[in-house]
């Protein structure tokens, strides 16, 4: 019992989500933010920074054949991203419904997308589609030493039995 218990509360999975320019030019930083924290997941790396085109070239690598990935290098690089990771219980699927589906004009009122933004382009968030990917991007984005370990006071109140 007491590993079952011990499972629940060192929940491992962690994803790499990334505010991309025209949130942060929007001055939706906060708000996004907001969203996970209010939630109960626990942010482990946040920085501020310009991503040049070759890292973001990699992270879309496989959207490199699409005609819209000159416009994607371009928007991504053309001011300050915030990239992070966020830990918590099936971290990876939660974000993703949080943010919304990719199209805007389908996203339902209350996730990111559906509630801030109007086309696919601009539209304010990267979430990583799976636990496979997530940990391939976290570490293109971050290094090991940026991702910081640590027990949120909130966690008892947020998980049973922690
Ligand atoms: P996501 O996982 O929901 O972000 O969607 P994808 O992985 O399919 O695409 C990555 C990003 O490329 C999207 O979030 C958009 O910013 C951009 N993108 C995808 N499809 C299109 C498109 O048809 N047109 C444009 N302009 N951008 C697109
Ligand atoms: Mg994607």
């Amino acid at each position: 019992f007491s590993l079952f218990l011990r499972k629940i509360c060192d929940h491992e999975e962690r994803t790499f989500l990334l505010i991309k320019p025209d949130a942060v030019q929007r001055g939706l930083v906060g708000q996004i933010i907001k969203k996970f924290e209010q939630k109960g997941f626990k942010l482990i790396g946040m920085k501020f920074m310009l991503a040049s085109k070759e890292l973001v070239k990699n992270h879309y690598s496989y959207l490199s054949n699409e005609p819209f990935f000159p416009g994607l290098l371009k928007y991504m690089s053309s001011g300050p991203v915030v990239p992070m990771v966020w830990e918590g219980p099936n971290v990876v699927k939660n974000a993703r419904i949080i943010i919304g589906i990719t199209n805007p004009e389908d996203c339902i009122p209350g996730t990111i997308r559906g509630d801030f933004s109007i086309q696919t382009g601009p539209n304010l968030i990267h979430g990583a589609d799976g636990v496979e990917e997530a940990n391939k991007e976290m570490y293109l984005w971050f290094t090991q030493k940026e991702l910081i370990s640590w027990k949120p006071a909130i966690t008892t109140w947020v998980y049973e039995g922690c």
